[in-house]
């Protein structure tokens, strides 16, 4: 109901995605995703306005199509676990776009890596080497997880190499995922060990700076690399020789042009927008020995779609408050009166 904001805490929110199951709420998210997806053209899109600092970056992700317009606050300070505080916290609004009335304000840290894994999952359904059943995992943080189960449960990924220069991070991360009895997970010693013989590679490391994660002689024939990390100016991962070593796939070019792994590239580097992809429904035609590179920056797209597949699911039900947030007046020209 317009003049009531649903808003969802992070508690709230965690007790929901718990008893619908992390994976489910992904297999839900990304028929939305290639539903928006393939709606490319129908989006207001806009490279994210960002704030930076020397510690890091505060940001804004707004898109908008004729019904819905979302927009998510988001940070990246790598230095920040230093410091007992997450790198990357998030938090959403989904409004209508007919009134302008905001509809639902959200948690967004737990969606954001939820809707960061799916994308991740849901692009190399269509780019990866089909039957791929090893993955390394570059950098064992908050996002690896989700990343980690996604690609078991939904790309049947039954391996996976990981390797953190915090061992402690591996280590968590390898104790979050021993529930997964038919997952195989191995503790790696360099980024190096970790890309031996897999046949996907994810990054998803923080760092503020230009920092060669992955190296050329690291890539073997018919990986699809998945770099997540990499979001920022001033923040890559792979060394630029990989690029010309296969197809570049990203999600907005402009705005990749200026965070992603392509930023150093020349203007006439070719990339595809994975939207293309999306809208033929049909993997891409690729030999087993072609390399295939997700740059993938996160596009507010991703938001609007967990945005919208949470409005949807809560919408009637009995999860998060109503809250007034913005006023209903007898006489809409009278504001004032609230004060009175
Ligand atoms: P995090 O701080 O929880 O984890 C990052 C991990 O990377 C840390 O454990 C750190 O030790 C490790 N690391 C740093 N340098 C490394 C190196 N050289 N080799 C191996 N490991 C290294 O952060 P997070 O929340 O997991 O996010 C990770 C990155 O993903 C951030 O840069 C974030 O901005 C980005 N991110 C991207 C998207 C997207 O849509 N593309 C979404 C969310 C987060």
């Amino acid at each position: 109901m317009l003049g009531k904001t649903k808003y969802i805490d992070l508690k709230t929110m965690s007790e929901y995605i718990k008893k619908i199951g992390v994976e489910n709420l992904m297999e839900k998210l990304i028929p939305y995703m290639e539903e928006d997806y393939s709606n490319w053209d129908s989006f207001a899109k806009i490279p994210r306005p960002t704030h930076h600092s020397p510690v890091g970056v505060n940001e804004l992700m707004p898109v908008g199509n004729d019904k819905l317009f979302t927009c998510k606050y988001v940070n990246g300070h790598p230095d920040n676990p230093k410091d007992n505080l997450l790198t990357v916290v998030a938090i959403g609004l989904l409004a209508d776009v007919q009134s302008g009335y905001p509809m639902m304000l959200t948690e967004m840290t737990l969606l954001t890596a939820i809707r960061t894994a799916a994308n991740s999952v849901m692009a190399a359904r269509y780019l990866a080497r089909k039957n791929s059943k090893k993955m390394a995992l570059i950098g064992n943080g908050c996002q690896s997880e989700f990343q980690a189960i996604a690609f078991h449960k939904m790309l049947g990924i039954d391996e996976i190499n990981c390797y953190d220069v915090d061992e402690k991070a591996t280590e968590k991360l390898i104790d979050n995922l021993s529930y997964l009895n038919d997952l195989k997970v191995n503790k790696c010693s360099s980024t190096k060990e970790a890309c031996k013989g897999v046949d996907i590679i994810t990054t998803v490391t923080a760092d503020k700076k230009f920092a060669v994660i992955l190296t050329k002689d690291m890539i073997e024939k018919g990986v699809h690399i998945n770099c997540v990390g990499g979001d920022c100016p001033g923040k890559t991962e792979l060394e630029s020789d990989i690029l010309f070593m296969g197809d570049v796939y990203v999600e907005f070019e402009p705005q990749s042009r200026i965070e992603g792994e392509i930023q150093h590239m020349s203007e006439d580097f070719k990339v595809t927008e994975i939207a293309e992809v999306i809208k033929t429904k049909k993997r891409i035609e690729r030999k087993d020995d072609d390399i295939t590179i997700f740059d993938s920056v996160g596009f507010a797209l991703e938001d609007f779609s967990i945005l919208r597949l949470i409005y949807d699911l809560v919408e009637d039900e009995e999860i998060g408050t109503e809250e007034v947030l913005v006023p209903t007046l007898e006489d809409p020209k009278n504001l004032y009166s609230l004060l009175k």
